[in-house]
C-alpha cells in the first residue's frame, strides 16, 4: 500500500533500537526522509545505515539526549520543517510510591511528558503553516491500565494524553493530525530490562520470566516492534487524515476489555 507520503521529511526520536527504530523503518519503507535520534551514536549510525541501504532514503542522525532542550535544539536544527513527528524517549524506573521524590518525578515528567509537549509546540506553527503535518507520541499501555510498579510511566503519559486530547482537536482544521500509539509489551531491550528485574524478584531465570510474560497475553508472544512501527507509519499516512488525538493500543490484547 502507498501510503502516499514519499518524499516527506520526518524526526523520529529514541530511535536507533526498539519501538522508534520500528516506526523509523516503515517510515522509510514508505519513502519518507529521515532524522534519526538516540544518545548514543554508535547504534544510531548503525540503524542510519541499515535504513539508507535498504529504503535508499535520505538519513541523517542527531546523537543527542532529546529530554534536554539543547538535544530537542539540536534535533529541531537538523531538521527544522519536519512533515512528521514520531515523539518518543526511553521510558522511567520501575518501583513503589515511597521510592519517588521530586527528582524521580521531576525526570520522569520532563522524559514522558514535557519533551513530546516541547517539541510538539516547536513543529505546530510550521505544520499548520503548510496545512500538513502528522504527530505520533508513543506512550504506553499503562495510559488505559496502570502497570503498578512503573507509577512514573502511568503518571507522566496521562499528563501528555490529556494534553494532545485537547490540542489534536485544535489542529485538526489545518491539517495537522496528532494521535498517540500505546504500546503493550514488545520485544525490545526495555522489555528485557522489565523482565531481567522480575527474574530477580521471583528468583526465576531470564528466560522463564519471558516465558511466563508471554503466556500471560492473548497472543502468546510479544509484539514485534517492525509491525507497531507499521502502524505508526500508517498514522502518518495521508489516509490518516480523519484520525484525530485517537490513543491507539497495540497490546496483544492484554487490556481486557468488550469496548475501548
Ligand atoms: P528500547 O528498546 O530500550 O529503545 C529505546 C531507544 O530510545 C534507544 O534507541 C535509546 O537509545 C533511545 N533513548 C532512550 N532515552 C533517550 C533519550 N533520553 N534521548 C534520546 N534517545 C533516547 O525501548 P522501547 O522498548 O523501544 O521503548 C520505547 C518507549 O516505549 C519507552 O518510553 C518505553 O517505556 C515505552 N514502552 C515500551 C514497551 C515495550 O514493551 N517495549 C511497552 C510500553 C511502553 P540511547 O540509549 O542510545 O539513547
Amino acid at each position: 500500500m502507498d501510503l502516499g507520503i514519499k518524499g516527506r521529511k520526518a524526526i523520529v526520536c529514541a530511535s536507533s533500537k526498539g519501538l522508534g527504530r520500528g516506526c523509523a523503518i516503515k517510515l522509510a519503507e514508505a519513502g519518507v526522509d529521515l532524522t534519526l535520534n538516540a544518545r548514543s551514536e554508535g547504534p544510531l549510525e548503525e540503524t542510519a545505515g541499515y535504513i539508507r541501504d535498504t529504503f535508499g532514503v535520505n538519513v541523517q542522525i542527531v546523537a543527542a539526549d532529546i529530554t534536554t532542550e539543547e538535544g530537542r535544539n539540536a534535533v529541531l536544527a537538523a531538521c527544522p520543517e519536519p512533515d512528521i513527528l514520531v515523539n518518543n524517549a526511553g521510558g522511567p524506573p520501575p518501583g513503589v510510591w515511597s521510592d519517588w521524590g521530586q527528582d524521580e518525578w521531576q525526570a520522569a515528567i520532563q522524559s514522558n511528558m514535557l519533551t513530546p509537549i516541547l517539541l510538539t509546540t516547536a513543529v505546530l506553527p510550521g505544520m499548520i503553516a503548510r496545512k500538513w503535518g502528522r504527530i505520533v507520541n508513543i506512550t504506553s499501555g499503562s495510559v488505559k491500565s496502570p502497570i503498578p510498579q512503573l507509577g512514573l510511566s502511568n503518571a507522566a503519559r496521562a499528563g501528555l494524553t490529556g494534553f494532545i486530547a485537547g490540542t489534536a482537536r485544535q489542529v485538526a482544521k489545518d491539517g495537522v493530525v496528532i494521535n498517540n500509539l500505546l504500546p503493550g509489551q514488545h520485544d525490545t531491550d526495555r522489555i528485557n530490562a522489565l523482565m531481567g528485574n522480575r527474574a530477580k524478584a521471583e528468583n526465576i531465570s531470564m528466560d522463564e520470566a519471558r516465558n511466563r510474560a508471554q503466556a500471560s497475553l492473548p497472543t502468546g508472544k510479544f509484539g514485534d516492534p517492525i509491525n507497531f512501527g507499521a502502524t505508526c507509519a500508517f498514522m502518518c499516512s495521508e489516509y490518516a487524515s480523519f484520525m484525530i488525538g485517537q490513543n491507539l493500543l497495540l497490546d496483544g490484547g492484554a487490556f481486557n476489555s468488550t469496548m475501548g
